[in-house]
């Protein structure tokens, strides 16, 4: 195959006539092609031995036109320097001779001397006298000038010696010269004619040149080769390097960008390893306002969040909302059901706000099981007050928790910007404490931060103060609320409540006081004093002669994990008389979740005693079901919020059933409490439920009243709820 016909092949392949049909592995090869020589061209190393080699180029290129001007002008000199030194020997030689006859050996001597073709004398007749060329001898100078056509110009006018002047007037290879040679004895003039062999004076220059030219390229050369090796050196090899590590660190192959720019490259690798940087810098900002486990903001991200509605609001106005909720019961969640599930409610929760808030509102997880929105734009605190009850009846829904039917009970402390506080810290002390006053309200409260909160606060303190002396004032009571068998309308026993009488303020709920007894201690004094009033009061019931019924008594978390309360109560009932199966306890199913192994050994030792045990509160806990069964527990109290709606709602039922059967299925019994209508009741008998208390059987009285009403109530034989509703 001819090489043409493979050129051809070539370009029919590499180049069809039209663009368009041009073929994909065509156009990338002369892509490639380009591209490499785009490379060749563009790399660094090139480019530096591109210009290097320039610059070389362009030395040599001088040094060759130095030595040529140099060549010139030496070459003048030279001719003219033998010429001048010829003709000062003739000149010499002329004054010595008698006549210039006499000059023929001395012209001869310098016709063969180097550098000189020709020497001869013409008398101030212009014809030759003597020469070096025998055939010049008698011949005019203008015939020998004819016959040279260079020395066309022997000078008419006087030269002096120290004139010499080129006879063939500027001509470069010129070397004729005409000296005048002033005779002595008769005056007369003679003309010295000196031919110099330009040729061979050249040709000695000519090498001298050459010389200096190798000298001077070859200087040039090594000039730029050290140049060069410094250049590589010091810029290429770590440009180089640079590159290679930069192309190292582009992972993806198809962002790698072009080769031989090696400059490119670097920089590009710069302004990719700064964005990563940045990029960094951004990904740690976020993360450190992120909360992992939800993916919502933590509490800095929703103080700027909050910081930032406000400054927008003091700009456009309009009210900002700051609401906090908090999930009722966590800590048992996690206690009894484990983290992950603990952690599963939180993410549910959070997905639940993030899908209830409006457009612009935020919301971000602030705090173990507290989450704070920022609510834009709210008319007022109608406003944020229905839309904190949208949250907590949406948190509120039920649902499945692997095999467990959960409901997530929550509860919002709110402020409003401007009214409540003009700065993010401030509102959200605020929202703080509008929760705690929430949180004492109980499930599904949402309280507005109002400035009596804060009074409260300082209530609070008082109430602290005043409790410290409450039982030697005797301002404390205790009322008494019937519990009612479902089945025969009898009372079986009493729930003793306390009461606070205030000298000043009147009466003082337990859900106040009693969380303040709690937290600085005086519960201790307090349950001492109920459980000695409570079995005082139940003998005195006894020696009337009334039905003997069992009292119950509430006690705290605090009472629960002290270490004497067995024998607080054992001294109690044989100080008044008691026998210890009219006395029971109330704990709350929270109470028994904390620390549970404690509390087993201390119910286990009431149990033992005689004393019962009732779970109050039951189904807002969270208890195990393997937990329950390891409890001495007599009783289990529905809590008030499943009784609320279990006539009303159609499913409303399904978690008292699930409560009933389950404590049936261990032996315990079941009591409803809250009951305060016929329908909550008969629907209470349907599911089986053993005994009822609330307002629908009787409210909680002072010891007088429960009096007559226990002697009212039947003491045996049927008794249909709604005599004993209407004797309540
Ligand atoms: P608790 O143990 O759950 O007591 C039941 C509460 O429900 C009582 O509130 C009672 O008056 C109320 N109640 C009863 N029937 C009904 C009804 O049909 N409808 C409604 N809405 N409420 C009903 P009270 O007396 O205000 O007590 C509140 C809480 O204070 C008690 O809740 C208990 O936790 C605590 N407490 C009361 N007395 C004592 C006590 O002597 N010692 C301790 N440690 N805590 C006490
Ligand atoms: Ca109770
Ligand atoms: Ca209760």
């Amino acid at each position: 195959m001819s090489i043409e016909y493979e050129r051809d092949a070539l370009q029919r392949e590499v180049l069809p006539s039209g663009q368009e049909g041009r073929p994909a592995h065509a156009r990338s090869f002369v892509s490639e092609l380009r591209g490499s020589i785009a490379v060749q061209f563009l790399s660094l190393r090139a480019r530096v031995v591109g210009l290097l080699t320039l610059i070389g180029a362009v030395l040599v290129a001088m040094s060759g036109i130095y030595v040529f001007i140099m060549f010139n002008q030496n070459l003048a000199r030279e001719a003219e320097l033998r010429a001048g030194a010829a003709g000062e020997v003739l000149a010499y030689a002329v004054r010595r001779a008698d006549s210039l006859n006499e000059m023929e050996p001395i012209l001869s001597a310098i016709g063969n001397a180097p550098y000189i073709a020709e020497a001869a004398i013409a008398g101030s007749d212009g014809r030759i006298v003597a020469s070096s060329h025998p055939s010049w001898r008698g011949k005019s100078i203008a015939a020998i000038a004819a016959a040279y056509p260079d020395m066309r110009t022997i000078a008419p006018r006087p030269i002096s010696i120290e004139q010499q002047t080129q006879l063939a007037g500027g001509n470069v290879r010129g070397g004729d010269y005409a000296v005048w040679l002033d005779l002595v004895d008769d005056g007369a003039r003679a003309v010295a004619i000196i031919r110099i062999d330009t040729d061979r004076v050249a040709a000695r220059l000519m090498g001298q040149a050459w010389n200096t030219m190798t000298w001077l390229a070859m200087t040039a050369i090594l000039a730029i080769l050290t140049v060069s090796m410094l250049i590589h050196r010091i810029l290429v090899a770590p440009i180089e390097a640079l590159r290679d590590y930069a192309q190292d660190q582009q992972q993806d192959e198809a962002a790698k960008p072009e080769q031989g720019d090696e400059i490119g490259v670097v920089s590009r690798a710069l302004t990719a390893s700064i964005q990563a940087r940045r990029d960094g810098e951004t990904q740690l900002a976020l993360l450190a306002s992120t909360d992992g486990l939800t993916g919502l903001g933590n509490r800095g991200f929703f103080k700027a969040a909050l910081a930032e509605a406000i400054s927008g609001a003091e700009r456009h106005g309009g009210y900002v909302g700051v609401m906090i909720l908090n999930l009722g019961g966590f800590k048992s969640i996690n206690d009894t059901l484990g983290h992950d599930s603990g952690d599963l409610v939180l993410q549910r929760t959070a997905d639940i706000l993030k899908g209830c808030r409006r457009e612009g509102d935020v919301v971000a997880r602030i705090g173990g099981d507290e989450f704070g929105i920022v609510l834009r734009n709210v008319r007022g605190a109608d406003e944020a007050l229905e839309l904190a009850s949208r949250f907590v009846r949406a948190v509120g829904t039920p649902f499945r928790l692997g095999v467990q039917e959960l409901q997530q009970a929550s509860c919002v402390g709110m402020t409003l910007f401007p009214q409540d506080g003009r700065d993010a810290d401030v509102l959200i002390k605020n929202a703080d404490l509008a929760l705690s006053r929430a949180q004492q309200e109980g499930a599904g409260a949402c309280v507005l931060y109002r400035h009596e909160l804060h009074l409260r606060a300082i209530e609070r303190n008082q109430i602290e103060r005043d409790l410290r002396s409450v039982v030697a004032r005797q301002e404390l009571k205790l009322y008494y609320q019937p519990k009612v068998d479902v089945a025969t309308g009898q009372v079986t026993g009493a729930e003793a409540l306390i009461r606070w009488h205030h000298e000043e303020r009147g009466f003082i709920p337990p859900s106040v006081f009693i969380p303040v007894a709690e937290r600085c201690g005086i519960i201790v004094e307090l349950t001492k004093w109920v459980l000695a009033e409570a079995c005082r009061q139940n003998r005195a019931w006894q020696d009337a002669g009334l039905l003997r019924i069992a009292v119950a008594v509430n006690v705290s978390a605090i009472d629960l994990r002290r270490a004497d309360l067995t024998d607080t109560i054992a001294n109690t009932l044989i100080a008044h008389g008691l026998s210890p199966q009219y006395l029971e306890l109330e704990v709350t199913e929270s109470m028994v979740m904390q620390d549970v192994d404690t509390v087993i050994g201390t119910l286990r030792r009431l149990r033992s005693l005689g004393i019962g045990i009732g779970i109050d509160d039951f189904g807002t806990g969270y208890s195990s079901l393997a937990y329950l069964k390891r409890f001495p527990v007599k009783r289990l109290k529905i809590d008030r919020s499943f009784i609320n709606d279990i006539a009303d709602r159609r499913d409303g039922h399904v978690i008292p059933k699930v409560i009933i059967d389950l404590a049936h299925a261990l032996g315990v019994s079941v009591v409803a409490e809250g009951v305060e209508s016929a329908d909550q009741f008969d629907m209470l008998r349907e599911l089986g439920c053993d005994e009822v208390q609330g307002y629908f059987l009787g409210r909680p009285m002072p010891a007088a009243e429960f009096e007559i009403f226990l002697r009212n109530s039947p003491a045996g034989g049927l008794c249909p709820p709604a005599v004993a509703g209407s004797a309540a």
